[in-house]
Protein backbone atom coordinates (compact mmCIF):
# COMPACT_ATOMS: atom_id res chain seq x y z
CA UNK A 1 0.00 0.00 0.00
CA UNK A 2 1.57 3.24 -1.16
CA UNK A 3 1.82 5.71 1.30
CA UNK A 4 -0.96 9.05 1.58
CA UNK A 5 0.58 12.51 0.73
CA UNK A 6 0.68 14.14 4.07
CA UNK A 7 -1.16 17.54 4.48
CA UNK A 8 -1.09 20.35 6.95
CA UNK A 9 -3.98 23.04 7.52
CA UNK A 10 -3.32 26.13 9.39
CA UNK A 11 -7.03 27.41 11.19
CA UNK A 12 -9.41 24.97 13.22
CA UNK A 13 -12.79 26.81 11.28
CA UNK A 14 -15.71 25.41 9.45
CA UNK A 15 -13.38 25.20 6.50
CA UNK A 16 -10.28 24.01 8.03
CA UNK A 17 -12.13 21.34 9.68
CA UNK A 18 -14.23 19.80 7.20
CA UNK A 19 -11.11 19.01 5.31
CA UNK A 20 -9.02 17.80 8.20
CA UNK A 21 -12.17 15.26 9.11
CA UNK A 22 -12.91 14.60 5.12
CA UNK A 23 -9.17 13.89 4.50
CA UNK A 24 -9.42 11.75 7.92
CA UNK A 25 -11.46 9.84 6.90
CA UNK A 26 -9.59 9.06 3.48
CA UNK A 27 -6.98 7.86 5.30
CA UNK A 28 -4.82 11.07 4.64
CA UNK A 29 -2.17 12.05 7.79
CA UNK A 30 -3.13 15.60 8.79
CA UNK A 31 -1.82 17.95 11.15
CA UNK A 32 -4.33 20.62 11.91
CA UNK A 33 -2.98 23.96 13.50
CA UNK A 34 -5.51 25.89 15.69
CA UNK A 35 -4.53 29.00 17.59
CA UNK A 36 -7.21 28.02 20.51
CA UNK A 37 -8.02 24.77 22.12
CA UNK A 38 -11.41 23.76 21.95
CA UNK A 39 -12.15 24.57 25.58
CA UNK A 40 -11.29 28.37 25.00
CA UNK A 41 -13.17 28.28 21.59
CA UNK A 42 -16.21 26.44 23.87
CA UNK A 43 -15.80 29.41 26.38
CA UNK A 44 -15.11 32.11 23.94
CA UNK A 45 -16.93 34.74 22.47
CA UNK A 46 -19.49 34.32 19.48
CA UNK A 47 -17.96 35.04 16.04
CA UNK A 48 -20.54 34.33 13.61
CA UNK A 49 -23.97 33.54 12.78
CA UNK A 50 -23.00 30.70 10.60
CA UNK A 51 -26.58 29.77 9.16
CA UNK A 52 -25.76 26.84 6.70
CA UNK A 53 -28.65 26.79 3.72
CA UNK A 54 -29.69 23.20 2.66
CA UNK A 55 -27.27 22.24 0.34
CA UNK A 56 -24.54 22.72 2.70
CA UNK A 57 -25.85 20.89 5.47
CA UNK A 58 -26.64 18.30 2.88
CA UNK A 59 -22.81 18.25 2.30
CA UNK A 60 -21.79 17.95 5.83
CA UNK A 61 -24.47 15.19 5.79
CA UNK A 62 -23.47 13.35 3.42
CA UNK A 63 -19.49 13.50 4.86
CA UNK A 64 -21.37 11.98 8.89
CA UNK A 65 -20.02 15.67 10.01
CA UNK A 66 -23.64 16.95 10.76
CA UNK A 67 -23.72 15.76 14.52
CA UNK A 68 -26.80 18.53 14.67
CA UNK A 69 -29.22 17.33 12.48
CA UNK A 70 -31.65 16.93 15.21
CA UNK A 71 -30.45 19.16 18.25
CA UNK A 72 -30.15 22.39 15.89
CA UNK A 73 -33.42 24.35 15.83
CA UNK A 74 -34.61 24.10 12.21
CA UNK A 75 -35.58 27.20 9.75
CA UNK A 76 -38.23 26.04 7.99
CA UNK A 77 -38.75 28.98 5.46
CA UNK A 78 -37.53 32.38 4.65
CA UNK A 79 -39.42 35.49 5.62
CA UNK A 80 -38.28 38.67 3.65
CA UNK A 81 -39.81 41.91 5.14
CA UNK A 82 -39.19 45.36 3.63
CA UNK A 83 -39.97 48.20 5.65
CA UNK A 84 -41.90 51.75 3.31
CA UNK A 85 -40.44 55.34 3.23
CA UNK A 86 -42.58 56.39 6.46
CA UNK A 87 -41.07 53.76 8.82
CA UNK A 88 -44.24 50.84 8.73
CA UNK A 89 -44.32 47.62 7.30
CA UNK A 90 -44.12 47.91 3.40
CA UNK A 91 -44.36 44.29 2.48
CA UNK A 92 -43.30 40.44 3.66
CA UNK A 93 -43.04 37.20 2.34
CA UNK A 94 -42.59 33.89 3.29
CA UNK A 95 -41.37 30.73 1.32
CA UNK A 96 -39.98 27.21 2.59
CA UNK A 97 -36.47 26.27 1.95
CA UNK A 98 -36.11 22.80 -0.03
CA UNK A 99 -35.52 20.00 0.50
CA UNK A 100 -35.46 20.59 4.13
CA UNK A 101 -35.02 23.66 6.52
CA UNK A 102 -31.85 25.77 6.96
CA UNK A 103 -29.97 25.78 10.26
CA UNK A 104 -27.47 27.91 12.78
CA UNK A 105 -24.83 25.51 14.94
CA UNK A 106 -22.65 28.41 17.14
CA UNK A 107 -18.95 27.39 16.51
CA UNK A 108 -18.66 27.38 20.13
CA UNK A 109 -20.73 24.49 19.61
CA UNK A 110 -19.53 22.91 16.20
CA UNK A 111 -15.94 23.41 16.04
CA UNK A 112 -14.46 22.18 19.35
CA UNK A 113 -16.76 19.34 18.82
CA UNK A 114 -15.02 19.21 15.66
CA UNK A 115 -11.86 19.12 16.58
CA UNK A 116 -12.51 16.87 19.68
CA UNK A 117 -13.44 14.64 17.14
CA UNK A 118 -10.37 15.10 14.57
CA UNK A 119 -8.22 14.29 17.93
CA UNK A 120 -9.91 11.39 18.95
CA UNK A 121 -9.75 9.55 15.37
CA UNK A 122 -6.09 9.95 15.39
CA UNK A 123 -5.54 13.46 14.30
CA UNK A 124 -2.36 15.62 14.80
CA UNK A 125 -4.05 18.78 16.31
CA UNK A 126 -1.17 21.73 17.44
CA UNK A 127 -2.38 24.79 19.18
CA UNK A 128 -0.24 27.76 18.07
CA UNK A 129 -1.07 30.76 16.80
CA UNK A 130 1.33 30.38 13.34
CA UNK A 131 3.57 32.77 12.16
CA UNK A 132 6.16 32.41 8.72
CA UNK A 133 8.57 30.00 11.30
CA UNK A 134 5.84 27.66 11.92
CA UNK A 135 4.63 27.89 8.30
CA UNK A 136 7.82 27.13 6.90
CA UNK A 137 8.78 24.45 8.97
CA UNK A 138 4.93 23.05 8.79
CA UNK A 139 5.68 23.42 4.43
CA UNK A 140 8.97 21.89 4.47
CA UNK A 141 7.38 18.53 6.53
CA UNK A 142 4.40 18.02 4.72
CA UNK A 143 3.46 17.45 0.72
CA UNK A 144 0.90 20.31 0.93
CA UNK A 145 -0.17 23.31 3.32
CA UNK A 146 -3.34 25.15 3.23
CA UNK A 147 -3.99 28.20 4.99
CA UNK A 148 -7.76 28.56 6.23
CA UNK A 149 -7.08 31.11 8.71
CA UNK A 150 -10.36 33.07 7.75
CA UNK A 151 -9.69 37.07 8.97
CA UNK A 152 -6.70 36.52 10.31
CA UNK A 153 -4.06 38.68 10.24
CA UNK A 154 -1.71 36.00 9.03
CA UNK A 155 -3.86 35.85 5.44
CA UNK A 156 -2.14 39.16 4.70
CA UNK A 157 0.77 36.66 3.17
CA UNK A 158 -1.70 36.29 0.35
CA UNK A 159 -1.83 39.37 -2.30
CA UNK A 160 -5.27 40.97 -2.79
CA UNK A 161 -6.44 39.76 -6.16
CA UNK A 162 -7.29 43.76 -6.86
CA UNK A 163 -9.39 42.77 -10.44
CA UNK A 164 -11.59 41.07 -7.87
CA UNK A 165 -12.07 43.08 -5.45
CA UNK A 166 -15.32 45.50 -5.33
CA UNK A 167 -14.43 47.39 -2.18
CA UNK A 168 -11.38 48.90 -0.20
CA UNK A 169 -13.68 49.56 2.47
CA UNK A 170 -16.22 47.80 4.87
CA UNK A 171 -19.78 48.12 3.54
CA UNK A 172 -21.63 47.29 6.63
CA UNK A 173 -21.11 47.78 10.93
CA UNK A 174 -22.31 44.52 12.18
CA UNK A 175 -23.34 43.66 15.74
CA UNK A 176 -25.26 40.21 16.58
CA UNK A 177 -26.33 39.13 20.27
CA UNK A 178 -27.80 35.81 20.94
CA UNK A 179 -31.09 35.89 22.86
CA UNK A 180 -33.87 33.80 25.10
CA UNK A 181 -37.06 34.81 25.15
CA UNK A 182 -37.97 35.76 21.45
CA UNK A 183 -41.33 35.39 20.41
CA UNK A 184 -41.52 33.80 17.11
CA UNK A 185 -44.39 31.85 15.07
CA UNK A 186 -44.79 27.97 15.42
CA UNK A 187 -43.07 27.33 12.49
CA UNK A 188 -39.54 28.96 13.04
CA UNK A 189 -38.28 31.40 9.88
CA UNK A 190 -34.83 32.96 9.20
CA UNK A 191 -36.18 36.17 9.18
CA UNK A 192 -34.53 38.72 7.31
CA UNK A 193 -35.79 42.78 7.14
CA UNK A 194 -34.61 45.73 5.18
CA UNK A 195 -34.80 49.16 5.86
CA UNK A 196 -34.00 50.54 2.46
CA UNK A 197 -30.96 52.64 2.45
CA UNK A 198 -30.23 52.15 6.26
CA UNK A 199 -29.58 48.42 7.05
CA UNK A 200 -30.70 44.77 7.28
CA UNK A 201 -31.95 43.24 10.41
CA UNK A 202 -31.87 39.31 11.00
CA UNK A 203 -33.91 37.18 13.20
CA UNK A 204 -32.45 33.42 13.16
CA UNK A 205 -32.53 30.23 15.42
CA UNK A 206 -29.62 29.15 16.49
CA UNK A 207 -28.06 26.05 18.71
CA UNK A 208 -26.18 27.95 21.04
CA UNK A 209 -23.68 26.60 24.48
CA UNK A 210 -27.21 26.89 26.42
CA UNK A 211 -29.16 25.11 23.91
CA UNK A 212 -31.78 25.98 21.33
CA UNK A 213 -31.84 29.75 21.39
CA UNK A 214 -32.04 32.56 18.93
CA UNK A 215 -30.31 35.64 17.24
CA UNK A 216 -30.19 39.03 16.36
CA UNK A 217 -28.09 40.69 13.85
CA UNK A 218 -27.58 43.81 13.00
CA UNK A 219 -26.17 45.32 9.21
CA UNK A 220 -26.01 49.10 9.58
CA UNK A 221 -24.58 51.14 6.49
CA UNK A 222 -21.67 52.89 7.38
CA UNK A 223 -22.09 56.24 8.71
CA UNK A 224 -25.94 55.58 8.52
CA UNK A 225 -28.63 55.67 11.83
CA UNK A 226 -27.30 51.86 12.39
CA UNK A 227 -24.00 52.27 12.49
CA UNK A 228 -24.55 53.20 16.59
CA UNK A 229 -22.43 50.43 18.19
CA UNK A 230 -19.28 52.58 19.55
CA UNK A 231 -19.01 52.19 22.89
CA UNK A 232 -21.27 49.42 23.05
CA UNK A 233 -19.45 46.76 25.78
CA UNK A 234 -21.38 45.36 28.19
CA UNK A 235 -24.01 42.24 27.10
CA UNK A 236 -26.41 44.74 29.09
CA UNK A 237 -25.55 47.32 26.34
CA UNK A 238 -26.12 45.19 23.50
CA UNK A 239 -29.38 44.62 24.63
CA UNK A 240 -30.46 47.80 25.00
CA UNK A 241 -28.93 49.10 21.73
CA UNK A 242 -30.74 46.24 20.09
CA UNK A 243 -33.97 46.62 21.32
CA UNK A 244 -33.48 50.66 20.86
CA UNK A 245 -33.34 49.38 17.07
CA UNK A 246 -35.92 47.50 16.52
CA UNK A 247 -38.26 49.69 18.02
CA UNK A 248 -37.10 52.41 15.95
CA UNK A 249 -36.64 50.68 12.65
CA UNK A 250 -39.46 47.55 12.46
CA UNK A 251 -41.91 48.82 15.46
CA UNK A 252 -43.80 45.86 14.21
CA UNK A 253 -41.64 43.81 16.05
CA UNK A 254 -41.06 45.51 19.14
CA UNK A 255 -43.57 43.60 21.49
CA UNK A 256 -41.38 40.18 20.36
CA UNK A 257 -37.56 41.35 21.70
CA UNK A 258 -39.43 42.98 24.30
CA UNK A 259 -38.59 40.10 27.07
CA UNK A 260 -35.24 38.87 25.38
CA UNK A 261 -32.49 38.19 27.37
CA UNK A 262 -28.62 37.55 26.12
CA UNK A 263 -28.23 33.67 26.49
CA UNK A 264 -24.50 33.75 28.42
CA UNK A 265 -21.95 36.85 28.74
CA UNK A 266 -19.99 35.65 25.12
CA UNK A 267 -23.05 35.90 23.03
CA UNK A 268 -22.21 39.20 21.51
CA UNK A 269 -20.39 40.74 18.49
CA UNK A 270 -19.54 43.75 17.09
CA UNK A 271 -17.15 44.84 13.99
CA UNK A 272 -16.54 45.65 10.42
CA UNK A 273 -14.32 44.89 7.83
CA UNK A 274 -13.48 44.76 3.72
CA UNK A 275 -15.12 42.29 1.72
CA UNK A 276 -11.57 41.27 0.20
CA UNK A 277 -11.12 38.24 -2.13
CA UNK A 278 -6.74 37.13 -2.17
CA UNK A 279 -4.74 35.29 -4.76
CA UNK A 280 -5.24 31.82 -3.89
CA UNK A 281 -1.42 31.33 -3.39
CA UNK A 282 1.34 32.57 -1.17
CA UNK A 283 5.42 32.12 -1.16
CA UNK A 284 7.14 32.09 1.92
CA UNK A 285 10.69 33.22 2.08
CA UNK A 286 11.64 29.73 1.57
CA UNK A 287 10.14 30.02 -1.73
CA UNK A 288 7.73 27.33 -0.38
CA UNK A 289 3.95 27.66 -2.04
CA UNK A 290 0.99 27.59 0.17
CA UNK A 291 -3.00 27.36 -0.79
CA UNK A 292 -5.49 29.90 0.84
CA UNK A 293 -8.92 28.69 1.12
CA UNK A 294 -12.55 30.06 1.92
CA UNK A 295 -12.79 33.49 3.99
CA UNK A 296 -8.64 34.11 3.71
CA UNK A 297 -9.47 33.85 0.20
CA UNK A 298 -12.77 34.85 -0.33
CA UNK A 299 -14.50 37.37 2.37
CA UNK A 300 -17.57 38.62 1.61
CA UNK A 301 -19.87 40.81 3.68
CA UNK A 302 -22.32 38.31 6.30
CA UNK A 303 -25.60 40.47 4.89
CA UNK A 304 -26.25 37.12 2.66
CA UNK A 305 -25.10 34.53 5.01
CA UNK A 306 -23.34 32.25 2.43
CA UNK A 307 -19.58 32.52 4.02
CA UNK A 308 -20.19 29.27 5.99
CA UNK A 309 -22.31 28.09 3.25
CA UNK A 310 -19.03 28.76 0.96
CA UNK A 311 -16.57 27.50 3.42
CA UNK A 312 -18.40 23.93 3.32
CA UNK A 313 -18.04 23.94 -0.38
CA UNK A 314 -15.01 25.31 -0.87
CA UNK A 315 -13.49 22.16 1.61
CA UNK A 316 -15.87 20.07 -0.29
CA UNK A 317 -13.59 21.44 -3.41
CA UNK A 318 -10.49 21.23 -1.98
CA UNK A 319 -11.05 17.76 -0.79
CA UNK A 320 -11.84 16.29 -4.37
CA UNK A 321 -8.73 17.57 -5.82
CA UNK A 322 -6.67 16.18 -3.09
CA UNK A 323 -7.97 12.71 -3.67
CA UNK A 324 -8.12 13.16 -7.48
CA UNK A 325 -4.10 14.17 -7.75
CA UNK A 326 -3.27 10.74 -5.81
CA UNK A 327 0.45 10.44 -5.61
CA UNK A 328 1.34 13.64 -7.74
CA UNK A 329 3.06 16.91 -6.28
CA UNK A 330 0.88 19.74 -5.41
CA UNK A 331 2.71 22.31 -7.03
CA UNK A 332 1.83 26.13 -7.84
CA UNK A 333 -0.36 24.95 -11.39
CA UNK A 334 -2.33 22.51 -8.86
CA UNK A 335 -3.25 24.97 -6.42
CA UNK A 336 -4.34 27.71 -9.09
CA UNK A 337 -6.46 24.62 -10.65
CA UNK A 338 -7.82 23.98 -7.51
CA UNK A 339 -8.72 27.26 -6.26
CA UNK A 340 -10.32 28.03 -9.96
CA UNK A 341 -12.56 24.93 -9.17
CA UNK A 342 -14.05 26.89 -6.00
CA UNK A 343 -13.53 30.05 -7.72
CA UNK A 344 -16.61 29.11 -10.19
CA UNK A 345 -18.58 28.81 -7.71
CA UNK A 346 -17.44 31.75 -5.23
CA UNK A 347 -17.85 34.08 -7.98
CA UNK A 348 -21.70 34.17 -7.49
CA UNK A 349 -22.14 34.26 -4.02
CA UNK A 350 -19.39 37.02 -3.77
CA UNK A 351 -21.65 38.90 -7.02
CA UNK A 352 -24.48 38.20 -5.29
CA UNK A 353 -23.35 39.58 -1.78
CA UNK A 354 -22.11 42.59 -3.13
CA UNK A 355 -25.06 43.18 -5.35
CA UNK A 356 -27.34 42.74 -2.41
CA UNK A 357 -25.27 45.25 -0.50
CA UNK A 358 -25.98 48.05 -3.15
CA UNK A 359 -29.75 47.48 -3.27
CA UNK A 360 -30.08 48.86 -6.55
CA UNK A 361 -33.60 49.04 -8.26
CA UNK A 362 -34.02 46.20 -10.24
CA UNK A 363 -33.11 43.71 -6.73
CA UNK A 364 -35.90 45.85 -4.77
CA UNK A 365 -38.24 44.85 -7.85
CA UNK A 366 -36.90 41.36 -7.28
CA UNK A 367 -37.67 41.15 -3.91
CA UNK A 368 -40.63 42.93 -4.08
CA UNK A 369 -41.86 40.48 -7.01
CA UNK A 370 -42.40 37.35 -3.98
CA UNK A 371 -45.11 39.53 -2.80
CA UNK A 372 -47.22 37.88 -6.31
CA UNK A 373 -45.26 35.42 -7.51
CA UNK A 374 -44.55 31.82 -5.58
CA UNK A 375 -42.28 30.94 -7.89
CA UNK A 376 -40.19 33.99 -7.31
CA UNK A 377 -40.47 34.01 -3.11
CA UNK A 378 -39.23 29.98 -4.51
CA UNK A 379 -36.59 31.64 -6.97
CA UNK A 380 -34.97 33.46 -3.90
CA UNK A 381 -35.66 31.10 -1.10
CA UNK A 382 -33.70 28.14 -2.79
CA UNK A 383 -30.93 29.91 -4.76
CA UNK A 384 -29.85 30.99 -1.46
CA UNK A 385 -28.12 27.07 -1.73
CA UNK A 386 -27.05 27.93 -5.44
CA UNK A 387 -26.38 31.49 -5.55
CA UNK A 388 -25.55 31.41 -9.48
CA UNK A 389 -29.10 30.26 -9.73
CA UNK A 390 -29.91 34.65 -8.69
CA UNK A 391 -28.16 35.23 -12.04
CA UNK A 392 -28.51 37.04 -14.70
CA UNK A 393 -31.18 38.60 -13.30
CA UNK A 394 -30.06 39.90 -10.10
CA UNK A 395 -26.65 41.57 -11.90
CA UNK A 396 -28.87 43.04 -15.38
CA UNK A 397 -31.90 45.15 -14.98
CA UNK A 398 -33.77 43.43 -18.04
CA UNK A 399 -33.01 40.04 -17.22
CA UNK A 400 -35.09 41.23 -14.09
CA UNK A 401 -37.78 43.19 -15.61
CA UNK A 402 -38.20 40.09 -18.11
CA UNK A 403 -38.31 37.15 -15.12
CA UNK A 404 -40.74 39.48 -12.98
CA UNK A 405 -43.11 40.05 -16.07
CA UNK A 406 -43.34 36.35 -17.04
CA UNK A 407 -44.34 35.63 -13.52
CA UNK A 408 -46.47 38.71 -11.87
CA UNK A 409 -48.62 41.16 -13.15
CA UNK A 410 -46.71 43.93 -14.93
CA UNK A 411 -47.61 46.79 -11.91
CA UNK A 412 -44.95 45.24 -9.67
CA UNK A 413 -42.07 46.04 -12.26
CA UNK A 414 -40.55 49.85 -11.67
CA UNK A 415 -42.72 50.00 -8.35
C1 LIG B 1 -21.19 38.52 12.19
C2 LIG B 1 -21.06 37.44 11.17
C3 LIG B 1 -22.17 36.70 10.83
C4 LIG B 1 -22.08 35.69 9.88
N1 LIG B 1 -23.18 34.97 9.55
C5 LIG B 1 -23.13 34.00 8.63
C6 LIG B 1 -24.26 33.22 8.30
O1 LIG B 1 -25.34 33.39 8.88
N2 LIG B 1 -24.13 32.27 7.33
C7 LIG B 1 -22.96 32.06 6.69
O2 LIG B 1 -22.90 31.21 5.80
N3 LIG B 1 -21.84 32.76 7.00
C8 LIG B 1 -21.90 33.71 7.95
N4 LIG B 1 -20.77 34.41 8.29
C9 LIG B 1 -19.51 34.06 7.65
C10 LIG B 1 -18.89 32.79 8.23
O3 LIG B 1 -18.80 32.88 9.65
C11 LIG B 1 -17.48 32.62 7.66
O4 LIG B 1 -17.54 32.76 6.26
C12 LIG B 1 -16.90 31.26 8.01
O5 LIG B 1 -16.69 31.16 9.40
C13 LIG B 1 -15.55 31.09 7.29
O6 LIG B 1 -14.95 29.90 7.67
P1 LIG B 1 -13.35 29.78 7.64
O7 LIG B 1 -13.04 28.40 8.03
O8 LIG B 1 -12.83 30.31 6.37
O9 LIG B 1 -12.86 30.82 8.75
P2 LIG B 1 -13.12 30.82 10.31
O10 LIG B 1 -14.35 30.05 10.63
O11 LIG B 1 -13.03 32.24 10.72
O12 LIG B 1 -11.89 30.01 10.91
C14 LIG B 1 -10.58 30.48 10.89
C15 LIG B 1 -9.85 29.87 12.06
O13 LIG B 1 -8.44 30.11 11.94
C16 LIG B 1 -7.94 30.49 13.20
N5 LIG B 1 -6.69 31.23 13.00
C17 LIG B 1 -6.55 32.50 12.55
N6 LIG B 1 -5.24 32.82 12.47
C18 LIG B 1 -4.55 31.73 12.88
C19 LIG B 1 -3.18 31.43 13.01
N7 LIG B 1 -2.25 32.33 12.71
N8 LIG B 1 -2.81 30.21 13.45
C20 LIG B 1 -3.74 29.26 13.76
N9 LIG B 1 -5.08 29.48 13.65
C21 LIG B 1 -5.47 30.70 13.21
C22 LIG B 1 -9.08 31.32 13.80
O14 LIG B 1 -8.98 31.44 15.21
C23 LIG B 1 -10.27 30.48 13.39
O15 LIG B 1 -10.51 29.46 14.33
C24 LIG B 1 -20.83 35.43 9.24
C25 LIG B 1 -19.71 36.18 9.59
C26 LIG B 1 -19.82 37.17 10.54
C27 LIG B 1 -18.58 37.97 10.90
Amino acid sequence: MTTKPSIAIIGAGHAGLILALGLQDKGYQVTLVSDRTPEQIATGRVTSTQLLYPAARGIEREMGLDFWQESAPAGEDLTVTVAGPDGGLDFTWTAPYRPGPAASVDYRVRIPFWMNTFRRRGGRLLIASAGVAELESLAASHDLTIMSTGKGEIGKLFEKDKARCTYDTPQRYIAAVYVDGLQTPQRIATEITVIPGIGEFFFLPVLTITGPANLLMFEGRMGGPMDCWDGIDTPADYLRQAKTLVSKFMPWNADRVADVTVTDDNAVLRGCYPPTVRKPVATLPSGRKVLGMADLVVLNDPITGEGANNAVKCAKTYLEAIVEQGGDPFDEAWMNRTFDAYWEYAQWATAYTNIQLEGPQHVRDLVRAGTQSQTIRQWHTDSRSYPEDFFPAWADVDEAHALIAKHTAPAVAGS
